[in-house]
């Protein structure tokens, strides 16, 4: 409930009782919480978020209580996407919809619609550009009253995004990040030497900008945990940040991406430029062979590699590995161009898809 630095008492409640913990040293790791969707009827019998384990049963118990036909899914994001597999697995016809304009909008427009074309094809309906304005009863089911024509499901699952749980943090006067996410600094230590933070609550440094951001994902916060033990006596251990790396997969497409999209790259100050290929997952003419589309980012001038993203229905997941790496190791397009990937029919072409995109990339460098 509260962190009393003064005292260095922590102030909370189990089972009604009120109950206090001194520390010496104190770990906030409260995690991050879902963003609840702010229209009337949003909490509504049937419309459900997906945060932790318990609110994966409530769904399942929902699906297993009711005839669930048709679901509406709002927000787009990974979670959201990754429901919609899950429910079109079910036979449930999915709609899904956000307010932004476009699917993946970090992704190149090839990319983005190879993940529209995805959905489309297996009969999900996407309303882009959709603003929710409520939620009703309506017969046995529910109507979601959007800015355009209302939407007529059974269910609705919310996924518009978490925030970091770091009221008690900020209460307690230690300094903030970006999106109210814990300050920590390179060795998980919060503006107050005596408590650290780490996982969602905490931001980080983005590896190629230096800058703090908040990207909440679960290596980092498994990562962090690790060394704040290794770190409670004397400071042994030092992360020196995140590339955003991350990877989803819809229905039977992979998107994995990692370190800045153009976008991101000039909003950051570099002048940067960005080559986008099409290849294939396998050689040429090996059965499964599938397309495969990389785009890589880099610095005008240095050269040096500032992001990726691959998308393709095998062989993205974890080439973006390789890229992720090469973030880390501060390579140029050059330098990674001539990187030995391996090579043999089943997982790629003699000259993998990265290595095709960066000798792209540096034509235009
Ligand atoms: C549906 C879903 C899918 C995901 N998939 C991926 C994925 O594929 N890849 C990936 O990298 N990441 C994924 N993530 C993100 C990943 O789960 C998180 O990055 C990770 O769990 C963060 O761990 P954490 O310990 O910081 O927070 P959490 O696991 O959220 O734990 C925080 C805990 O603190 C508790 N807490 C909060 N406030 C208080 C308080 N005041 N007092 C006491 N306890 C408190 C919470 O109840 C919670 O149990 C996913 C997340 C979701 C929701």
């Amino acid at each position: 409930l509260e962190i009393n630095r003064g005292k260095k008492k922590v102030i909370g409640a189990a089972d009604g009782k009120e109950f206090q913990v001194d520390y010496d040293k104190l770990l906030i790791a409260t995690g991050a919480g879902p963003t609840p969707l702010p229209v009337p009827g949003a909490d509504l019998p049937g419309v459900l978020m997906l945060k932790n384990l318990e609110d994966g049963r409530r769904i399942k118990s929902y699906l297993n209580q009711n005839p669930v036909k048709r679901a509406l899914i709002i927000g787009a994001g990974y979670i959201g996407l990754e429901m919609t597999e899950a429910l079109h697995e079910l036979e449930i016809q999915v709609r899904l919809a956000d307010v932004a304009e476009d699917l993946v909008p970090w992704a190149p427009p090839e990319m983005r619609a190879i993940v529209q074309e995805e959905l489309k094809s297996k009969g999900v309906e996407i309303r882009t550009g959709c603003e929710i304005t409520e939620i009703q009863r309506s017969g046995g089911g529910l109507r979601v009253v959007t800015k355009k024509d209302p939407i007529d499901v059974d269910l609705v699952l919310v996924g518009i995004g978490v925030k970091p749980n770091s009221e008690i943090a900020g209460a307690a006067g230690l300094e903030l990040g970006p999106r109210n996410s814990i300050a920590v600094d390179k060795t998980l230590h919060t503006s107050d030497p005596d408590i650290f933070s780490a996982g969602d609550c905490a931001d980080a440094f983005h590896i190629i900008t230096g800058r703090r951001v908040w990207i909440p994902l679960a290596l980092r916060a498994n990562r962090a945990g690790w060394a704040v033990a290794d770190n409670l006596k004397e400071d042994k251990v030092f992360l020196p940040g995140v590339a955003g790396s991350s990877v989803f997969r819809v229905l039977d497409v992979e998107v994995a991406r990692t370190g800045l999209s153009p976008r991101e790259a000039a909003e950051a100050g570099f002048d940067a430029v960005d080559a986008v290929i099409k290849s294939r997952s396998r050689a040429h003419g090996h059965p499964g062979n599938t397309d495969i589309h990389v785009q890589l980012v880099a610095e005008i001038g240095s050269g040096r590699l500032l992001g990726g993203a691959i998308v393709g229905k095998e062989g993205a997941a974890h080439r973006i590995d390789a890229i992720a790496v090469a973030l880390m190791a501060k390579m140029t397009a050059s330098d990674f161009f001539q990187c030995d990937m391996a090579y043999a029919p089943p997982f790629s072409p003699v000259w993998d898809p990265m290595l095709t995109a960066a000798n792209q990339l540096l034509k235009k460098l």
